[in-house]
């Protein structure tokens, strides 16, 4: 196993360094990078999803590249217009309700991203579950203006139910993002009414397959996400998206555009507003974590493995 440390261009997240182990299969590489804050049972699916890939257990694309967005941290203004810009996406994701900063400061950025964009581009905010129904119902039309039509708001409140009731309040379309990647039950976004688009991300979800299967038992259009991988780990994503036989909205799998290092050589970036299907080679020269750092990481994959284990030997699922 190899441990990875990636200096970040801004913070993203709260964090600036991306951290991450790289695990050796039959097939190639796997990206387990769970966030540190993770334990052991939340960490469980992304190594199922990194042991995959080495594996080399990836369903056939049905599509040789995926449309991309940009993606905006909650950055001033100015640098929201630059990153965009810089970009190379006609689509752009912009990070909204900060902790700290008000709601000018989310307007003005949204602004300054459909300037960059100009009129043919498609904007969505993600608020990461930080607004109240009451605050969703009285920012979204404000951003909604600034960003002359939003493509659709992800993730607006905390919960499924109020996800349902922001939804039946406003004409702009609700995606769930935690509410499945966190949830207990993924399909109550379903059953609930909650969303109009499901978003999706590899690692936490378990895996290429495992996100095939709640794309097909949830029965919306899905969005494939990074959880900020370096591109090796993005190739699981590029995998997942490549493989859905619907792909009506840009993924947001262009965040190797926010590491200031890769695992590779040859990241996966956008060329035209699209990443190319394919799985990035390993650079053996990638920056590494310091020992102490390593030792962080085998000690957690020692504990999430055991988990892993425990959870196969009571369920007998082998998957
Ligand atoms: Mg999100």
């Amino acid at each position: 196993m190899r441990v990875f440390s990636l200096p970040m261009h801004t913070r993203f997240r709260g964090i600036t360094v991306r951290e991450g182990v790289l695990l050796e299969g039959e097939a190639g590489w796997g990206e387990w990078s769970p966030f540190l804050e993770y334990d052991a049972a939340v960490a469980e699916p992304w190594l199922r999803c990194a042991e995959e890939a080495a594996a080399g257990d990836w369903p056939d694309p049905v599509r040789a590249s995926v449309p991309v967005n940009v993606t905006v941290p909650a950055v001033d203004a100015q640098r929201a217009h630059d990153v965009v810009r810089a970009g190379g996406c006609s689509t752009a994701k912009v990070k909204v309700a900060e902790p700290g900063q008000s709601p000018a400061d989310d307007q003005a950025r949204v602004e300054a991203v459909r300037d960059a964009l100009g009129p043919g581009g498609r904007i969505r905010v993600d608020v990461n579950g930080l607004w109240s129904v009451e605050q969703a119902l009285e920012r979204l039309p404000v951003l909604d203006r600034a960003a002359g039509g939003l493509e659709y708001v992800e993730q607006p409140c905390a919960s499924v139910e109020e996800l349902a009731a922001v939804r039946r309040a406003v004409d702009v379309p609700v995606a769930a993002d935690e509410s499945i990647r966190r949830a207990a039950d993924p399909y109550r976004v379903r059953d609930l009414e909650a969303a109009d688009v499901a978003v999706l991300k590899v690692q936490p979800l378990g895996g290429v397959r495992a996100c095939l299967r709640i794309a097909e038992d949830i029965g919306l259009p899905v969005v494939v996400s990074s959880a900020l991988e370096s591109s090796v780990g993005l190739a699981a994503g590029v995998a997942l998206a490549a493989a859905l036989p619907e792909l009506p909205y840009a993924c947001g799998l262009a965040t190797a555009q926010l590491l200031a290092a890769d695992t590779t050589a040859d990241p996966l970036l956008p060329v035209d507003g699209e990443l190319p299907v394919r799985v990035p080679p390993l650079d053996p020269a990638h920056p590494l974590a310091t020992p102490d750092r390593v030792a962080h990481w085998e000690a957690r994959l020692a504990e999430v493995r055991a988990l892993r284990d425990a959870r196969r030997g009571t369920s007998g699922d082998r998957r």
